[in-house]
């Protein structure tokens, strides 16, 4: 037979669940945030992400999925949702004519990565976007409402990161630094840094190999009083809206767009990969792609990794509230009514093959944990009746008119308090 691809993975019931409540969670708390969702093609120009993302992010230089079509086009799925977006900004004048210039986006993104415990080369992200505000009340309110989300969603025991990159000028004092630095330890880092250290130096940082080490011993970042101003003025906020927070001055994050406020949120519940969320401001972006000067703020959290934090909890009881069954060759038909009838009053219900004997449809209907059976034979069938046989409480079955049933069901769940 043939498989499903290598780090390419079905997410099949209940897990398809789980991710379908945190995506209604995610609705609900970006509703509270004047939020709106954007739809984004998963297939783009190759050079979108080249320019956006970064060709010395280990996302472009070896995890892209690009490839010529059959047009002769050099294109790639999506690695991540800020460059769609962003160009969906600037393509549709968003500027001049998007409300607040908030957007969210939940899909499947494509990585060529090594698949391991959380880590796919198809997952699924939510993300956030705020385009056009320069304050840090954007960037406290942008952390704040991931931290909601998570809340929300009931991802519990995650620590929040932050730091500040500071603007061109601050990056550009400390590229210098770093460099320097770097070259005279060019021996101990891993062939990828070395290869890399003149072209983005801040990339070391944020390596897996080299970047705990560095982290203790490489110089610090320092920022201009403007940088300063802003990040203290985003931590006050964050205070202000009661989320709890470490600063971490090596925090680098690996794409190359950041500006200014950059953060992640952990989880140790997660092992190794532990990355829940990645995010920060990207100020010079939106100019840099050819649109106007519109700075901005966003993250990513992986759907994928907030469900492996939320497994262990009871799937959502989807049974069905009742179950129809025809216990005669006649019956097939007003049962199947009955059945169309009730799921019209907004009651759910099932069925099996109603060819099969009263015995097999009653062991069905025990599988399936609904609470009642409703059954049409030949008594039913000639009065115009069904008879109703509640399958999770004590109760003698009943008979009632075939047109009061959904009616009669609706009362019986509310009395059972929906069972
Ligand atoms: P990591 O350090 O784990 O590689 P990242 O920095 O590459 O993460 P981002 O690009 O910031 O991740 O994406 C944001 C989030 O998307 C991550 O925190 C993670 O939850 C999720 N994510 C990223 N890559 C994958 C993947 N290959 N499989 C599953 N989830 C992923
Ligand atoms: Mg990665």
């Amino acid at each position: 037979m043939t498989t499903s691809l290598r780090g390419f993975r079905d997410i099949l019931p209940p897990e398809s669940e789980l991710f379908a409540q945190i995506e209604a969670a995610a609705r609900e708390v970006f509703g509270l945030y004047g939020y709106q969702e954007a739809r984004i093609p998963t297939l783009e120009q190759k050079e979108l992400f080249v320019k956006s993302t970064g060709d010395t992010t280990d996302i472009v230089e070896k995890e892209m999925y690009a490839f010529t079509d059959g047009g002769g086009r050099e294109v790639a799925m999506r690695p991540e949702g800020t460059p769609g977006v962003v160009r969906a900004y600037i393509q549709n004048n968003l500027g001049q004519t998007g409300r607040n210039g908030k957007f969210f986006y939940i899909g499947n993104m494509f990585r060529a990565e090594r698949p391991q415990a959380g880590r796919y080369r198809e997952f699924t992200q939510i993300g956030a976007e705020y385009i056009g505000n320069p304050a840090p009340a954007a960037d406290a309110e942008s952390i704040s409402m991931l931290v909601r989300l998570l809340e929300k969603a009931g991802v519990g025991g995650c620590s929040v990161v932050i730091n500040s990159l500071g603007c061109a000028e601050c990056r550009k004092a400390y590229r210098e630094v770093l460099l320097g630095f770097l070259r005279g330890q060019a021996g101990k880092l891993c062939e990828p840094c070395r290869g890399r250290i003149e072209r983005n130096p801040l990339r070391a940082l944020d390596c897996k190999t080299d970047g705990p080490w560095l982290a203790q011993e490489a110089p610090k970042r320092t920022l201009c009083p403007n940088c300063e101003a802003h990040f203290s003025a985003t931590q006050r906020l964050l205070g202000a809206a009661g989320v709890a927070y470490e600063v971490n001055t090596s925090l680098v994050r690996g794409l190359d767009y950041y500006t200014g406020t950059v953060f992640e949120v952990r989880s140790g519940a997660l092992g190794s990969q532990d990355a829940v969320c990645g995010g920060g401001r990207y100020d010079d972006l939106v100019r840099s792609m050819g649109g106007p000067a519109a700075p901005a703020i966003g993250w990513a959290v992986g759907l994928d990794r907030m469900a492996m934090l939320l497994k262990d909890r009871p799937a959502p009881d989807k049974a069905p509230k009742t179950f129809v069954i025809a216990a005669a060759k006649e019956a097939g038909d007003r049962t199947f009514a009955l059945m169309t009838a009730l799921r019209a009053a907004g009651i759910s219900s099932d069925f099996s093959n109603f060819e099969l004997s009263l015995k097999s449809q009653m062991r069905s209907s025990g599988k399936s944990g609904a609470a009642f059976a409703l059954i049409i034979g030949e008594d039913e069938l000639k009065a115009g009746t069904v008879a109703i046989k509640p399958l999770k409480q004590q109760g003698e079955q009943f008979t009632v008119p075939a047109a009061d049933a959904p009616a009669k069901l609706k009362e019986l769940l509310n009395a059972g308090n929906n069972l």
